[in-house]
């Protein structure tokens, strides 16, 4: 079922809620999205941002799409902005969602989910601290989406101190430690290129373009 509700308070804040999952939404109101002037996705769900990606590709990226996610104990945070040129999200993405690109490596399965004794519920064991650094980072990026729009997709990629990924258990990646060898105390972000890699998604778009 699918319900609307609007909220319009002060400050030119207009909010709205859908009562529904995404694929609902591009199936059967797209408009919303079509209008928006930037499209913030943090669902954490593959099949959802999958989705979107492929409806982006489909309409020409009309406008910017930020995805944003954490890996575990919020030790790094990943933005993503993909705009009418570069990669699409799926080129650095696997086909079950994990990303190419990963900070930290815990050895010792220490990114493994906890669970709640005698109950279902799984949590990942941090909290607004840890998580503020992610999400001011994923808030920056969308003001530059929104004034000053990147001309090719970019990521965006926060990492906590050297300190605290060792004493939870985990180590940097060779994948990051390609990159950034030096040595960095505190928090730190760096701005890294989504290039286009012609993937299932983009490629696939680009033949419907072309036929
Ligand atoms: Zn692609």
């Amino acid at each position: 079922m699918r319900q609307t509700q609007t909220c319009t308070p002060k400050h030119n804040l207009r909010v709205e809620r859908r009562v529904c999952d995404l694929h609902y939404v591009l199936a059967n109101d797209p408009d919303l999205l079509e209008t928006a002037d930037l499209i913030v996705a943090t669902t954490g769900s593959w099949a959802a941002e999958n989705s979107l990606n492929r409806w982006h590709l489909a309409q020409g990226r009309g406008q910017p799409i930020l995805y944003g996610w954490t890996e575990a104990h919020a030790c790094a945070g990943h933005g993503v902005a993909i705009t009418g040129e570069g990669g699409c999200l799926q080129c650095h993405i696997g086909r079950t969602g994990a990303p190419a690109f990963k900070v930290v490596d815990w050895p010792d399965g220490g990114d493994a989910n906890q669970e709640e004794p005698a109950c279902g519920a799984h949590y990942q064991p941090y909290g607004p601290v840890e998580l503020n650094y992610v999400t001011a980072m994923l808030s920056e990026l969308a003001l530059d989406c929104l004034l000053t729009p990147p001309l090719q997709s970019l990521s965006r990629v926060l990492v906590t101190s050297a300190k605290r990924i060792v004493d939870l258990g985990g180590r940097l990646s060779e994948a990051w430690l390609s990159e950034y060898v030096e040595h960095h105390s505190g928090v730190r972000t760096v701005d890294r290129p989504w290039s286009k890699l012609h993937c299932t998604a983009c490629g696939e778009a680009r033949a419907d373009e072309a036929a």
